[in-house]
């Protein structure tokens, strides 16, 4: 609204007139007609900021009567900290502006503060500044509305620390901070060893709990002014300042290793989840910037890792280089995918009991262009970690198919091929749609194809997973327990899914010449297997002697140098053509 054309305006509040001529009670009519009804709140102040008339809407908006708040002023009821700019804005325009419109909280009568959108004009009188008119909208559900939207974009929503955004914010100031002072600070980077195991044995649920469970703690371990955060699934970052030469930070490292390694109730029952922390530490003058520091903490928790987990690491230069060639390698490995790099090598399997090739293990090798042939063990880690392992897996699917099909032509029908499945594929549930796909396209028996999943990866039942290998057993499709032995021995499992197959470990055949256990295991191996059913495959056999052994022990199969090697299809194709026989 215009001020300067109010019109005559309302007297003083010790006046019965107005210097106009108006009587009071006119001028109060006059206001309480315009205003009275507004849902705005509307008040009259005198150039000290007295109030002299108010409306309903007002007196609403901060809690008091009408009667009380001609006693008071503006100033007394605005924020304090909003007090100064207001004073500032209200000289302007008793001297150079005619209105103003500001957001600025006053305190309501219960004591808390109210939001509202300022519009303050002048009233001239005489062709001066007399008073001013203020109306106020409520925004205080706005800026709720709105502290709460700054909340979430700063912040985890599900533990309530600072997000990753909101850290490197922290870690920004702190850092310019640092060019003044002769202290340090410290960047922890933490991450939990058994996440991924809580995740999907028991589910994403218990996950999210322990997770809250490990925020409460870790900001327990640190100390009031150091900030916490949660930058990704399980990893966390904590910035400590003044850490005098980086002590303070390793004792604060110390302390939530320490924290971490108690085990945590959840309603599922206790679990334990260690953490791996890195410590990267910034003094004045160290030309770093947030990511760069936050990189350095990631690498030294890395080193931490390697060297046994639950225990936390300093940065030093060296693991520099080793953090930049592992980002190289997860980029790398997704241009092998795109560029056909990924190789399938194939390892037959004899029938010992007619010695004749009757399936083959489709082994994953990279042909990586500068390293050469890389095996599973250099890779396939980081195709797990980075999800990779599916579309890798897709591809080793399909492949596989495809020359279990030439081969079914080329030998008639005898040839079955095994693919390895590891537990991130089978959590996916699209497995089951994609070995569908894959059947269908080399139009193979399902019979053809066998399934080796490890006993851990059976363990590690995440939704659905035992669901999915049961619907591709009913399709026909072969499932072994790779690795027998090594794991948890879940004999459930075994009868749950009516698994076909068990292959012992290599490391078991490698001592059952010489090591009267690993003779003992393999033979508790194939009497289960017998009772249950089930086929028994010896892996990594290399020996004759090996190979009496397990014939003697009843083994059905068996695999491994003695017999060849992993190969490329072709070349086992040439194998199968000269029918050897063992
Ligand atoms: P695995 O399934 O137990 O495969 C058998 C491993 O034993 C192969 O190692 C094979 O090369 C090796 N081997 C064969 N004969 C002998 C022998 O006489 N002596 C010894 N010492 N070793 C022998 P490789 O090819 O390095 O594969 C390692 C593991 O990587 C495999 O173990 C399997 O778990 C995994 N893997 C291989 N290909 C794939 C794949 O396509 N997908 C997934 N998810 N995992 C794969
Ligand atoms: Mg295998
Ligand atoms: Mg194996």
């Amino acid at each position: 609204m215009g001020a300067k054309d109010m019109g005559p305006s309302p007297v003083s509040r010790s006046a019965s007139e107005s210097r106009d001529g108006i009587p009071q009670r006119d001028l109060d009519i006059h206001f309480h007609n315009t205003f009275g009804n507004s849902r705005t709140g509307v008040a009259l102040v005198d150039l000290e900021g007295a109030f002299m008339d108010v409306n309903h809407a007002l007196c609403e908006f901060v809690g008091y009567s009408e009667h009380d708040l001609r006693a008071t002023t503006f100033q007394e009821l605005t924020h304090p900290d909003d007090l100064e700019a207001d004073l500032a804005l209200r000289r302007m325009l008793a001297e150079e502006i005619s209105s103003y419109q500001t957001e600025g909280r006053f305190i309501h009568a219960n004591g808390y503060p109210v939001w509202g959108l300022w519009c303050v004009s002048t009233v001239c009188d005489g062709g001066k500044p007399a008073r001013f008119i203020c109306q106020v909208h409520d925004i205080s559900e706005l800026k709720q509305m709105q502290a709460e939207l700054t909340h979430q974009t700063l912040h985890d929503p599900l533990t309530g620390l600072p997000n990753r955004n909101l850290f490197i914010d922290r870690l920004s100031v702190a850092l310019a901070r640092l060019e003044r002072s002769p202290n340090e600070i410290a960047v922890l980077f933490m991450d939990l060893d058994r996440f991924k195991r809580v995740n999907d044995s028991m589910g994403h649920a218990a996950g999210d709990r322990l997770l809250r469970a490990v925020a409460t703690r870790l900001k327990e371990s640190v100390r009031p002014g150091d900030s916490a955060a949660r930058i990704g699934g399980d990893e966390f970052t904590i910035l400590c300042e003044d850490v005098p030469g980086g002590e303070g930070a390793i004792a604060i490292a110390g302390r939530i290793t320490q924290a971490m390694a108690r085990p945590f109730s959840l309603d599922e029952g206790e679990v334990f989840s260690n953490a791996s922390i890195g410590v990267a530490v910034a003094g004045q003058g160290d030309a770093t910037d947030p990511e760069g520091l936050i990189r350095d903490a990631d690498a030294a928790m890395y080193d931490a890792k390697e060297k046994g987990k639950g225990r936390y690491e300093l940065f030093s230069p060296v693991l520099h280089e080793r953090s930049s060639n592992r980002l190289d390698n997860d980029n790398a490995l997704h241009r092998a995918l795109e560029r056909g790099e990924l190789r399938l090598f194939y390892q037959p399997e004899i029938r010992l009991e007619t010695g004749k090739v009757v399936a083959a293990e489709a082994l994953l090798r990279w042909a990586h262009p500068e390293k050469g042939l890389l095996e599973p063990d250099d890779f396939i880690p980081t195709a797990e970690e980075t999800g990779l392992i599916l579309p890798i897996g897709d591809w080793v699917l399909g492949e596989a198919c495809r020359q279990a099909a030439r081969w079914t032509e080329s030998t008639g029908g005898e040839m079955v091929v095994s693919v390895n499945i590891s537990a991130h594929q089978l959590s996916h549930s699209d497995l089951v749609y994609t070995i569908r796909d894959a059947i269908t396209a080399s139009s193979i028996e399902p019979s053809h194809l066998f399934l080796e999943i490890t006993e851990s990866a059976m363990m590690e039942d995440a939704d659905g997973a035992l669901d999915a290998l049961a619907t591709l057993h009913s399709l026909g499709v072969g499932l072994s327990v790779d690795d027998f032995g090594t794991g948890y021995s879940s004999f459930n499992y075994i009868k749950t899914l009516d698994v076909d197959a068990l292959k012992i470990h290599r490391d078991f055949v490698a001592g059952i010449t010489q090591d009267p256990g690993d003779l003992a295991i393999v033979r508790a191996i194939v009497t289960l297997a017998k009772s249950l059913g089930l086929r028994v495959v010896a892996e990594g056999v290399e020996t004759a002697e090996q190979v009496s052994a397990i014939r003697a022990l009843g083994c059905d199969l068996a695999q491994g140098h003695y017999f060849a090697p992993p190969q490329p299809a072709d070349q086992l194709s040439e194998l199968l053509e000269r029918h050897p026989h063992w």
